[in-house]
This record gives C-alpha cells, structure tokens and sequence, in this order.
C-alpha cells in the first residue's frame, strides 16, 4: 500500500523497472563477491563505453560517501577544498569530508545559486599564500546545484583552466549527473573528462536505483588505493553485484537519460503551470528537475492543509523534486492546489 505521490524528494521514488529487472537477473544464482562478478566488470566497462575513457570506476553505497572519499583521495589533511557554500559537502554531509580527508577544511564560496566562477575561485585561492592557511587543492562543483542550476560546458571549461592554472584538482558532485546530461543535450564525455573535470561521483539513487552511486576516476593515477579507501569506509559491498547491476541495466537501456529527462520535463511542467499566478515566485530557474517557489506562509500552509509534503530549508521556499516516475497528472494536481490556495 502506498500513499498518492509526493514531489517533497527525488529519493522517495521506488526503483526502476530497468534496475530492477538488472538486480533480478544477478539474482539468479550465485557470483563471486566484492566485486569480482561479471556484472560488476559490465558496469565499469559500461560506463567507459558511455563516457568514451578508459577510467577507473568504483561503486559506493551513497552520495556522501561517494563525495567525502574521491575529495579524500585529492588532499593531503592540511589541503583545502573549495566549494559553493549551498553544496551538499558543506550542508548535508555531517562533516564526512573533513572526517574521511583527516581535517582537509572546505572553503566556502557563497553564490546565490550554488554556481562557482572561475574568479570566485581564483579569489579564494589565492586569498591567503602562507604556511598558516590550509592549502588549496580541489574545487568541487555540484552539477546540477542543490538548486537545479546547471553548469554549461564553456562554465565548467572555464572553472578547469583556472583549476590548472592555480594547481587545483576538479571534482564534480553529480548526485543528479543525468539530470544535467539531459538538460544540455550533450554526452557525458563533454561535461567531465573533456572540459577538465578529475573524478565525477555518479549519482544512481536519485535517477532510479534502490542505492548506490558510482566514482570516475579520468587521471587514473588519482585512483591510487582507492579500492581500500573504500573498504576501510564501509563501502565495499560483498555482494557488490546488487550494487553494480542497476547500472548496467540503466545504462544499457539509456533509462538513465530517459529517467532524467522525464524528471525534467516534470520540472518545467509544474513551473510553466505556475507562471504568472501573483502570490508565486520562481526562486531559482528552472533547469533540471527541481522548482523552488516562493510563496505566502498562507499559501504555503494551504498546500500542507490538501495534504503535500515539501521542504522549506533553501530560503523558506518550497522545494519540489521530480523522478523519474514522477506522474503528470499528480503535477498538474499539484499545479492546480498552488493554483487554488493563491485564489483562496
Ligand atoms: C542527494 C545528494 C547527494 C547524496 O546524498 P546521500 O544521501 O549521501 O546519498 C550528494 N550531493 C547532492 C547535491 C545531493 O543532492
């Protein structure tokens, strides 16, 4: 039994059929653990295929260990890490990137919409030179940014020449990676590797797997050990088949893209149906899959009171999130309740 659908998160939604239907072939029968499967070998080569390199590729329980380990595996304890100050390292990851790097301090930039710039970057870095201050060595970005901004490829480009220029790595947080590949219409090799980006966590969970994120090492030296940074973290699945096969049914299928398309689409359909009502403000634009309004408190208990759940911690806004079987007709629900409770 479950409740009628809910935009207040992307990860409320259950697993795709393709994942799904990838995690009951691995299930037929048995394979070798941690990783030493075929459907662990296929999904590392399936991404290689997707993003045309031969990179290493690791798989990880969640998001933030994900995160917390590639930035890890880039610093020393006394380097730095910068990054926006709305980024997930910052605000939702209970301090693991300092905890897995030893003490690597992150750096804060604040930007209204997540984005860093070449020149915030460069400010920060070389804000402070001396023996006192934690050293510079990674920028990360989030692509898309906890609020639906998605980094163009000329942006990410320029963020990784300033990197170059000033010795600095390029991580990017792709929690919703395919969400941003969709939105840009370009191949994933265009938003990473070719535009200068070092490691990419790969986010599954929010585009349709039960868990699991995957970590893309392009300089394959950076991903030295990194298999027992991810033992000594716990996050090395021994039935790492169930971990590794979502992926290959995702990206075999294209479900990946399809998914984040779809996500989108949700997206812009809830903004185009509220546009131009008086009492609502788009917060941020709308570019992959999440709309943030700015609405009265009435207004916004009104949509509590007809029974939506939604969060309200970026800037006292509400936060819809669409997945990737989000459903039109609950959107055009939705849609029609913000209508109805701005009328009221
Ligand atoms: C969801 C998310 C993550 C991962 O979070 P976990 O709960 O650790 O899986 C990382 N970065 C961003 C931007 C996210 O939205």
């Amino acid at each position: 039994m479950t409740d009628a659908q809910q935009f207040a998160s992307d990860n409320y939604a259950g697993i795709c059929p393709e994942a799904w239907a990838a995690m009951e072939a691995a299930n037929r029968g048995s394979a070798p653990a941690y990783g030493d499967d075929e459907w662990t070998t296929q999904a590392s080569d399936a991404f290689r295929a997707l993003f045309e390199t031969p990179c290493e590729v690791f798989f990880a329980f969640n998001g933030t260990a994900a995160n917390s380990l590639a930035l890890a595996s880039l610093c020393q304890s006394y380097h730095s890490v910068i990054c926006a100050s709305s980024a997930h390292v910052e605000t939702d990851e209970c301090g693991a990137p300092e905890f897995f790097s030893n003490g690597s301090k992150l750096l804060i930039v604040p930007t209204p919409d997540g984005k860093l710039t070449p020149d915030a970057v460069r400010a920060l870095a070389v804000s402070r030179t001396d023996i006192h201050f934690p050293k510079p060595r990674v920028v990360t970005i989030t692509q898309p940014t906890e609020t639906g901004q998605v980094y163009t490829v000329e942006e990410v480009r320029a963020l990784s020449a300033m990197c170059r220029e000033l010795g600095l790595k390029l991580h990017m947080d792709g929690a919703r990676f395919a969400h941003a590949c969709a939105a840009l219409g370009c191949a994933p090799a265009d938003i990473t590797w070719k535009a200068g980006v070092d490691v990419l966590c790969f986010g599954g969970t929010k585009n349709g797997m039960a868990v699991g994120e995957a970590v893309l090492f392009f300089d394959p030296a950076l991903a030295q050990d990194f298999d027992y940074r991810c033992k000594q973290a716990g996050q090395l699945a021994s039935k790492m088949r169930f971990l590794s096969a979502p992926w290959v049914g995702l990206l075999g299928s294209g479900a990946w893209l399809a998914n984040a398309r779809h996500a989108n689409d949700c997206a812009a359909r809830l903004a185009a149906a509220v546009a131009g009502l008086p009492e609502i403000e788009l917060m941020f634009p709308v570019e992959a899959n999440g709309v943030f309004l700015r609405a009265p408190e009435p207004v916004l208990e009104a949509l509590r009171a007809k029974g939506w759940r939604f969060y309200t911690f970026i800037g006292g806004g509400a936060r819809f999130m669409f997945a990737w079987d989000a459903d039109p007709v609950r959107v055009d629900a939705l849609a029609d309740d913000i209508r109805a409770a701005c009328a009221g």
